[in-house]
């Protein structure tokens, strides 16, 4: 009954992931709704929300959501002339714009960023060994999607400069940040990691190495 059938497991996985995913959605068009947002700008929103610190110029928007430049471009128009978004010249490019938040862009964006109290409460019914294990399940398959070229490098510690993985064998905190010099363990792993620098290839392989070999290492002796 239970046989496996090739690509059954990976089928359930992605079955699963899609279930969350509509609940995601659902949420993101309520609020976006209740603010006369459309999805797309609202993820534009949340986006230069994310990169406040760093400078945000028009092509990147249109790559990072994955539409098309005509798409983004529409979409920051009206986020314009809503008065949610600033469009300036580059200080370090005449040529280019940059965009950021206004005052009013930066309170709504603000607002987008908190997860909805449902799915928070879904992801607190894990155990913290199962939020461990769910992180590292989420940053091998988002891993895989940037290897396929099918989204771009991700803001998590295994693409960052800052990482040094495994550097404490046997602890419950065996990584290190070096931006913030403090340990952390898997369940403290980021996705979206505000202070993120990307490692060089080179660091980001070996990295990776390192963090993928330990963990078999581990998986191997339960
Ligand atoms: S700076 Fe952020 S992404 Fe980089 S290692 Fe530290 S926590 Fe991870």
């Amino acid at each position: 009954m239970f046989e496996e059938v090739p690509g059954a497991i990976e089928s359930k996985v992605l079955d699963g992931l899609a279930r969350i995913a509509t609940v995601m959605k659902g949420e993101t068009w309520q609020v976006a709704g209740e603010m006369g947002l459309t999805p797309t700008q609202v993820q534009i929103l949340k986006l230069l929300h994310l990169r406040s610190q760093e400078v945000v110029r028009m092509s990147e928007v249109a790559r990072e959501l994955s539409v098309t430049p005509a798409t983004a471009s529409d979409a920051v128009g009206a986020l314009i002339r809503k008065g949610l978004v600033a469009r300036t010249l580059s200080p370090q490019d005449a040529r280019a714009f940059v965009l950021t938040l206004t005052e009013a862009g930066a309170a709504q964006a603000n607002r987008l960023v908190q997860w909805p109290a449902s799915l928070l409460e879904a992801a607190g019914t894990l155990a913290p060994g199962e939020q461990a294990a769910m992180t590292r399940c989420l940053i091998k398959m988002i891993r895989s999607l940037q290897e396929q070229g099918q989204i771009l490098p991700a803001r998590m510690c295994v693409n960052c400069r800052y990482f040094r993985p495994h550097s404490y064998p046997g602890s419950n905190t065996p990584h290190h940040c070096a931006f913030v010099d403090a340990p952390f363990g898997d369940r403290n792993l980021r996705v979206e990691c505000p202070d993120y620098e990307r490692a060089e290839p080179q660091l980001a392989d070996r990295n990776w190495s390192t963090f993928i070999r330990a963990q078999s290492q581990s998986d191997s002796s339960l």
